[in-house]
């Protein structure tokens, strides 16, 4: 019998995510059933979906969430002992996994790195490089010459979104929280400007960084900067709708208001849309694509990653609240 310890999220968050909301669960995994692997953890990944999903799920579950680890038992011939795997398994040391149909729950071996660090399968290489990826590419359709406004650009998504658009030409500017954040796209991902969200004065930081308009939005948070940035966008401009954490810890029932839109989405015929990366999993897996490109991006310096990484299961917790207030540059996991 295996001991293995789990994070259990037992009631609905109110606010910012309490210590207290989750029970830290000793138990012994069953026996192994026919298609099932043992997998011991190495990194576990914090997401904002994580809360985001809170609302909509009744609790108490297990908390979810993608990991990285190794196959130490097996009745899957096709995951022997030893392959290291990325599954949806979450915030647990030792779990008895199986491939799934579940297009947000994904169990699949680690793609090929190429030598590359293992746990940025968690990040440019996992589900945050395939939403970034296909996200930008497929609905905001960037063009060389256009200009791109990323939010949450320091982050696990939004610094990648950055640097394709850089890939694809473009004129690219993030908004982040942090001066630290700001030096980091601009000096070191190379994006042409970027702005601290909490102390500019974000209409005029925009009117002087794109003269001539936005033509494509990625927006991973959502609230008033984003009715910002949309009221700037040029004719036929394009909105990924990624993510709105900005109102993340919001009461559901009582969501913040932000400039109403319509009159600017008509007279500028802009084309808003959201998805999930869930979209690029069925019917045909295309997350292959997306790693295969983004790895040579990596490899050839085209893109650069950062991980921020926790040590240790028992600061998973901190690890996410960290990162929802910010503290994260670049993608936020946890070394087990
Ligand atoms: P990040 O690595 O960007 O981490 C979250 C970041 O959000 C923080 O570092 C913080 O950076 C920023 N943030 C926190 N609170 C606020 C706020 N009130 N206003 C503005 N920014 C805030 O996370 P990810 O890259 O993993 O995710 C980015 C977004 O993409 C999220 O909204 C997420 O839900 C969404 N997403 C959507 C997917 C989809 O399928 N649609 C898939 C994956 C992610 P800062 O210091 O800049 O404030």
């Amino acid at each position: 019998m295996v001991k293995a310890r789990k994070y259990v999220a037992n009631k609905d968050f109110q606010g910012v995510p309490k210590r207290e909301d989750f029970d830290l669960v000793e138990y012994e995994l069953p026996p192994l059933k026919e298609g099932e692997f043992l997998v011991k953890a190495e990194w576990i990944s914090v997401d904002p979906y994580l809360r985001f999903l809170n609302s909509k799920i009744p609790a108490p579950y297990d908390q979810f969430g993608f990991q990285i680890g190794t196959v130490q038992e097996s009745r899957n011939p096709s995951y022997p002992v030893g392959t290291q795997v990325v599954t949806h398994e979450g915030w647990c040391d030792y779990s008895n996994a199986k491939e799934t149909d579940d297009p947000l729950a994904k169990v699949y071996k680690l793609p090929d790195l190429q030598g590359l660090p293992t746990e940025l399968a968690l990040g440019v290489i996992g589900m945050p490089g395939v939403t970034a990826y296909f996200g930008f590419l497929e609905i905001c359709q960037p063009k060389a010459g256009e200009t791109v406004v990323v939010t949450g650009a320091a982050g696990a998504v939004g610094s990648v979104v950055g640097q394709i658009a850089k890939i694809k030409g473009c004129r690219v500017i993030g908004l982040a929280g942090s001066d630290d954040k700001v030096q980091w796209l601009e000096k070191d991902l190379g994006f042409d400007k970027a702005i601290n969200y909490k102390t500019a004065d974000i209409h005029k930081a925009l009117a002087e960084a794109a003269p001539n308009g936005i033509d494509c939005y990625f927006d991973n948070v959502g609230g008033e900067i984003s009715s910002i940035i949309i009221g700037k966008m040029n004719q036929y401009g394009r909105v990924a709708a990624c993510g709105s954490i900005s109102a993340y810890n919001e009461d559901p029932t009582k969501m913040p208001k932000a400039t109403v839109l319509q009159p600017t989405i008509i007279l500028k015929e802009l084309k808003i849309e959201g998805f999930h990366v869930s979209r690029w999993s069925q019917p045909k897996d295309r997350w292959p694509e997306a790693f295969s490109d983004l790895v040579q991006w990596i490899k050839n310096g085209q893109i650069e990653v950062r991980s921020h990484v926790t040590e240790g299961f028992d600061n998973i917790y901190d690890a996410f609240i960290g990162m929802l207030a910010g503290e994260n540059t670049g993608k936020a996991v946890v070394k087990i």
